[in-house]
């Protein structure tokens, strides 16, 4: 049986998920501005924006995602997440049915997954490049889709 989501919202609460600018356009071409649903942190990587302790873009009344069709990549594949420290993919634990990502699903979605962390880094350092220090409004050292875990492993992220 697939993973099965029981759409508790706890990916979507304190969101980490790193954006790729593929992302980023399709989301603004729904009308929204990089600006209001983004921002980029001082190792150079974007972020979903969290507004009130949960993603721009979650709806707490429906908890639904309200551009789900056009939801992250990240997103799309989560709970299975990359590991950079183990350098493999892997359930997300955070996910309460991370226990039901049947070993088929990591196969299908892991040469994905590390072609996106490979993206999104070359866009970090692409970004780190043309702006100075004073551009980023967020400072952490770990990746979002690589976030730290409390075990303290780096990892990969996002529904
Ligand atoms: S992917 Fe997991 S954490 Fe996210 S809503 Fe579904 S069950 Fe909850």
């Amino acid at each position: 049986m697939p993973f099965t989501c029981i759409r508790c919202g706890k990916c979507c609460t304190e969101t980490e998920m790193l954006l790729l600018e593929e992302d980023i356009a399709r989301l603004e071409s729904l009308g929204h501005n990089r600006s209001e649903f983004s921002l980029i942190r001082r190792d150079g990587l974007v972020q979903l924006k969290n507004v009130n302790g949960h993603c721009y873009f979650f709806d707490p009344a429906t908890r639904r995602c309200k551009v789900y069709e056009w939801r992250p990549l990240g997103c799309r594949f989560y709970p299975i997440i990359y590991s950079i420290t183990e350098d493999k993919c892997v359930p997300d634990k955070d996910c309460p049915m991370s226990h039901t990502v049947s070993p088929e699903e990591i196969k299908r979605a892991c040469p994905h997954l590390r072609k996106l962390v490979k993206q999104l880094i070359a866009e970090a350092h692409i970004r780190k490049l043309l702006f100075s220090g004073d551009y980023y409004e967020h400072d952490k050292k770990d990746y979002k889709v690589c976030k730290k875990t409390r075990r303290g492993h780096n990892r990969h992220s996002g529904r």
